[in-house]
Order: structure tokens, then sequence, then C-alpha cells
């Protein structure tokens, strides 16, 4: 140890009782500098408050008994067991222990040692005893603070060969003799204005709770510095993101927006004209827009996209429009084209599918500006495709892109671009607020009217003949199916249907009628001629992978079949459901799914009553937790240590409008008084993303 005193980056490996090997361990759990400890947080706490002398104790209660150890010794039984047997005395009653193949305590538990022991008391035969209970010795000297009983005792993350009591009396000394380096990152003014305590008092109490009150404060004290450096960093993001470059300009075209509505065979929700109109007014901003729109399965997202591309190409710009396959792509594509080329827009395609010279002519078109919106897959952002002046770059479905693949295609506008992404995964709010936090949202609430309900039903294989003959009648009346499988074919995993097999399987069960198949690994041309010939009627059921999940609209489709459901996440389910219902009859979504328990049949259970993506996301954020729905690490964003986005949404929402509070008076942290703020902020982004975190 250094002679002037340790600090918080001084290694854990220097303090007592720690050593090489056991240092080892503790870096496992990723604690190896001083600081860390203080942040290695409990995972939960055991109420051992109520401490008795022996006398004192009662049977049936979980208790701390103290006294002296009378005798103990070690029993062998038939099995080679072996038992290590202690009475525990108070000079008025007497108390038994037992453990089990711990032989090595008998040197640990020497008599007339002063003891406590924690475990619920029970009775054999006269005696009072407990079985395999806690225990603390007393060391003799000045009576010597308990740790590890009398007190709301943490519980800690544990690795193999590290022992909880090891570690939790580590922690107690280093909590006790260090918490004075610790120095609170908050002015006083924001621990006043939201009523935190304070930062020695929080690292205290989350590891030694005084009282259940403290550790609560403590908690929502540790909770907030998480959020609040996340929201600290995502508002300096965005305002940096404000400011990066100036903004295509765009002044006018309202007028050709309300030709484009006008035109359209329906009237738009509240939900849709809202979003329409937060779009036009970023779009006329001097700052590139950065906005997502997020609205439920079917409650018309393209239509809000047209109308923004056609706001950008009524000001003598390019728009793009990117979607995450070439179904989705084609079917935008046509839908577009439709639309918006009777009103004077040329639209233009590009994707895997098209031959060398297409691809070519279109590349060509893109350049010169005769393409005014160009829709694809992710070949949009190649290195070849270039514009004559993108002025925005729309992207449906954008969680199934990566961040940086909605960059690269904004970055063909050199950076001037308006950015629009769009998502039918609702957010749940409290990620809404992390992930996205700097983006603005409009959210489309309401579905369009006069849609048929869509009826869920999870069904056993013993329905199969009932389910099909429901197919049947509803085919009769002119409706058409999807019948969803998890593989395409030829598979090694018999016990799951594949589309291939599955639609031999149809086409002889229902050979009146006319069965297609689709799947991901068919010829872009053949793709495109299975979904117009279901999309115009020419076949009425659909075998498909999940090649559909996203966008694929066909009003006229009313059952969606899934087999062996369990196979697909609440949010996928949910997607796959919203290819039905979307046009004026009632519509039904079968899961096929053996019985199922656990996990399993909760989340299919959760899905037949749940029709809100809201409550899909919310639900799906509470079976899965945020890490796996964001995927891949999307974000960039650290774990959370403490925070949870399911419990501490208040405590979110507070730190997020704190953040916003301390930059409207200091945006670059350069005020004295933020100072350990900006420390704190650079140790925690640039620690645990591994990459240096740029900030002024
Ligand atoms: P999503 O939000 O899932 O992308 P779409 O844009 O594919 O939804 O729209 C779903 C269907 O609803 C399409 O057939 C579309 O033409 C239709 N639609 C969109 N807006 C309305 C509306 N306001 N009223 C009636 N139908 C609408
Ligand atoms: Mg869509």
């Amino acid at each position: 140890m250094k002679k002037e005193g340790p600090n918080l980056a001084t290694p854990l490996r220097y303090f007592k009782g720690v050593g090489p090997e056991r240092s080892k361990l503790l870096a496992r759990l990723g604690l190896e500098r001083l600081g860390d400890a203080f942040s290695f947080f409990p995972k939960r706490y055991e109420d051992r408050r109520l401490l008795k002398t022996v006398s004192e104790i009662c049977l049936g209660e979980k208790v701390c008994a103290r006294g002296v150890i009378q005798s103990r010794g070690i029993i062998r039984t038939r099995s080679r067991q072996s038992i290590l047997r202690a009475v525990i005395s108070d000079g008025k009653a007497l108390l038994f222990a037992a453990w089990f193949n711990q032989p090595y305590l008998l040197s640990v538990l020497t008599p007339k040692s002063r003891i406590v022991l924690y475990g619920s008391v029970e009775k054999d035969g006269r005696h009072l005893q407990m079985i395999h209970p806690e225990y603390e010795i007393v060391t003799d000297g000045p009576e010597k603070e308990l740790i590890h009983s009398g007190r709301i005792a943490p519980v800690y993350p544990l690795t193999e060969d590290l022992g909880q009591k090891g570690l939790r009396q580590l922690l107690f000394r280093i909590t006790q003799e260090y918490l004075y380096l610790v120095e609170d990152p908050f002015p006083e003014a924001l621990r006043k204005d939201w009523k935190l305590a304070g930062s020695r008092f929080a690292f205290q109490n989350i590891h030694f709770p005084a009282s259940f009150p403290n550790l609560e404060k403590a908690t929502r004290r540790l909770v907030f510095d998480e959020f609040l450096l996340m929201q600290l960093m995502i508002q300096m993001k965005k305002a940096a993101l404000k400011n990066e470059n100036e903004a295509i300009l765009h002044r006018s075209g309202e007028k050709e927006v309300e030709r484009l509505i006008g035109s359209l065979d329906f009237e738009l929700t509240h939900g849709q004209k809202n979003a329409i109109d937060d779009i036009l007014n970023d779009m006329k901003q001097a700052r590139p827009m950065n906005r997502l729109v997020q609205g439920d399965v079917g409650s018309g997202k393209t239509a809000v996209a047209a109308a923004a591309l056609v706001f950008t190409a009524a000001n003598g710009f390019q728009g793009a429009l990117m979607a995450p396959t070439e179904v989705l792509a084609q079917q935008h594509y046509f839908k577009m084209a439709q639309t918006l080329e009777p009103l004077g827009f040329s639209c233009g395609y590009l994707g895997p599918g098209l031959s060398v010279e297409e691809r070519q002519k279109t590349l060509l078109k893109a350049v010169s500006g005769e393409i005014q919106i160009l829709i694809g897959t992710h070949s949009l952002i190649q290195e070849s495709v270039r514009f004559k002046k993108l002025g925005l770059a729309v992207i449906d479905e954008q969680h199934k892109f990566g961040v940086f693949q909605r960059g690269i295609l904004k970055e063909k506008g050199q950076g001037s671009a308006h950015l629009l992404l769009m998502t039918a995964t609702p957010i749940p709010r409290t990620l809404a607020l992390t992930l996205y936090g700097d983006l603005d949202i409009s959210t489309i609430r309401e579905m369009p009217k006069g849609r048929g309900a869509v009826t869920t039903s999870w069904v056993g294989e013993n329905k199969r003949h009932e389910i099909y003959a429901f197919l049947d009648s509803l085919i009769q009346k002119g409706r058409q199916g999807y019948v969803i499988c998890p593989l395409v074919g030829n598979e090694s995993e018999a016990s799951l249907k594949s589309a291939l097999e599955h639609h031999k399987e149809l086409s002889n069960i229902f050979s009146h009628h006319k069965v297609g198949v689709l799947h991901g690994r068919m010829k872009s041309a053949e793709k495109k001629k299975i979904m117009q010939d279901f999309k115009n009627g020419a076949t009425q059921i659909l075998v498909s992978t999940v090649v559909i999940e996203v966008g694929i609209d066909v009003p006229n489709a009313s059952v969606m079949i899934i087999e062996n459901a369990e196979r697909f996440g609440l949010a996928q389910l949910h997607q796959l459901r919203g290819r039905v219902g979307r046009g004026e009859w009632e519509a039904f979504c079968i899961l096929f799914s053996e019985a199922q328990t656990g996990e399993t049949a909760e989340r299919l259970g959760a899905f037949e009553d749940t029709k809100s993506g809201f409550e899909i996301a919310e639900k799906d954020l509470k079976l899965r937790g945020a890490g796996e729905i964001i995927g891949e690490k999307q974000h960039g964003f650290p774990e959370l240590r403490i925070g949870d986005l399911n419990r501490d949404i208040a405590i979110l929402e507070e730190a997020k409008r704190a953040a916003i509070q301390v930059l409207a008076k200091d945006p670059e942290l350069k005020l004295l008084e933020h100072q350990k703020l900006k420390l704190a902020l650079k140790e925690r982004f640039e620690l645990l993303s591994n990459k240096p975190v740029v900030l002024a």
C-alpha cells in the first residue's frame, strides 16, 4: 500500500486479508479496485435483527441466538455421513445445533467461545435445535460489532470458491474503514431538489442498512445516480446531434402532402395526423430531425412515411425508405409507386433481386435525382448507392437494424438529412426513456376505424381437425389465411413443422383450394410472385416462415395459424398476429402448441389475453428483462447495476428531469459545482463501454 494511504483506485489485492489468490476470485465478480467494492451491490437482504439469548428463543421463530459453546463433537452415520453437533448455552438453557458433512467446523467451534447462531428454532425430543444454522464467533476483547447477525444482513452474488461470509466481512471492513474516501458527485442543490440521501449514507446503508427505511433511501439514491448519469449522457448526445449540422431546409410542400392525404381511400386517424404534423414541423427546422414514430402493428405507419417522403420530394429533395426484409421492401415499393406516382413523384426500388442492369439503372437514377423516392432493403446502405440530394431517410421496423446501419443511411445525405424511424414493436416507456432518449417520439395510439377484432386461441394437436374445418369455412366466405412454421424444411429437428413439408400436407388436405409456400431461401422473383398471388387472391392459404413477420399487409387475410408457437417470442407472436385483422372482418389467430409449463406457458397465456402491443412490450420486458429485448447491445449503454426498468420507472423519470435541469444551467458541465459529476460520468462510460467517451 502506498505511503499516502489508499484511494478508490487502489487494487484490492493490497488490502489485509485479500492476497493474490483471493483477489483473483474477487476479480471474477468485477471487484478489482477499492472503489468497485462500494458499487458491488447485495442481491438481497436477510432480516436477522431478532437477537436473543438462548433461553429467550421460542420454537418456530427464525432468530439469532447468543450463547457460549459448551461442547461439540462429530458423529458418523452408517452411510458414512458426518454430523457435527454442538451444544450452546447461556447458563439457563441449552440449544443444540447440527451441521452435516462439515467436519472442518470442529476446529472453528471451540468450546467456551461466544457464538451467535442464526436459523429456525426446531424441536428434537426435549431440546430446541437448529439445523445448519449460520454462525458467527464473537471474538474476545472489546465487544466486537457483529457482522453477520443481529442486523439486516446483505447477501452478495458469489462465485465458486468464494464464501458469503468472507465476502461480507471484507465489505464490512471496507465500508467501515474507507467510506470517507467516497465523495458525493452531486452538488448540494441537486440533492435537496430531488430529496436524495448523501453518497456515503447511501453506500453505508446499501451494504449494511441500519433499518429498512434507510435501505430504501440508499437504494433510491444509488438508482438515481445510475439513471442520472445515463440521462446526462443521452441528453448531451441529443444536444450534440442537434448541433451537428445544418439541416436540409424544407420550406413548403404542405399542399402536396394534403393532396396525398386526399387521394387515400381512408380518413387518417388522429394519431397519424399528429405524427405527420410533428414530422413536417421538424423538417422545417434548421436542425436535422431525429424522430421515432411508434404505433402498434396495423396502426397505419406507412401512410405517415408516405407523407414525409412526399414532403421532402415536394421541396426538391430525395427520400429513401429502408425495410428489413425483401418482401416488405417490395410491398412498400408497390404501394408507394401506386399512390405517389399518380401525384407526380417518381419511385424506384433497390433490393437483392435486381439484375445487374436494373441495378445499374437505378443507381444512376438515384445519383441524377431522377428517382425522387428510393425504396429498398439493406441494399440502400451499400457503398455504391449515392443520392443527388437526400433530404429524408426513413427506416421502417427500425428495431431490426443496428444503430450503425441507421446512421449510414442518414449519412448518404452528408449528415444533413432528416431521419425518421418507425417501429411496430412498441417500446416500453422505460426503454423509450433510456434507449431512445436522444430521439423525439410520436406515438400513434389508436387503430383505424372499422377494423374487425382479432380473437386469439392457444390450442393443442387434438383441435387440429376442428381448426382446419374452421379455416375452410372462412375461405368459403372469401377470406384467406396464413400458416406459419418455425423451419423452412430439410432441417434435422423432426419435432418442428417445416414450411415445405407442411405445405405438401396442407395442399393435400385443402386440395380444393390453392396453397402457396414462402420462405427466405427462395429466389427474389419467386418470392415476389408468391406474394403477388396471395395478395390478389390467386392462392387462399400461404404457408410461410417468419419472412412475413413484419410489415406484410393483405387486408383480406383473416386467419393466422402459428405452428410450434412455443418457438416464438412475445413480440414476434404479436407481429405475426398483426398480419390479420387489417380488414373489416373478424380475424383469428390460432397458436398450435402442446401443453407447456413454466415460462412458455406464461408467455403463450399472456399473449392470448393481451391485445395491445404496448402491454405486450411491458410483459416482454418483465419476462425476459431489458437486456434481451434490446438485443446485441444495440444501444451502447452499460448494463444497469442497481436500477431496474420495471421497478424504478418513477426514479428514471425524475432523473431525466434532473439531467435536463442540470444541463440547462450548464450544458457542458463546466461549472465548478459539476466537476465531480463530470468525472463520475466519464468513469462510468469509459469504464464500461471500453471506449473513451469524448466530453467537452
Ligand atoms: P403498420 O403501422 O403496421 O405499418 P400499415 O401502414 O401497413 O400499418 O397499415 C395497415 C393497413 O391499414 C393498410 O392496409 C393501410 O392501407 C390501412 N390504413 C392505414 N391507415 C388507415 C386509416 N386511417 N383508416 C383505414 N385504414 C388505414
Ligand atoms: Mg408497417
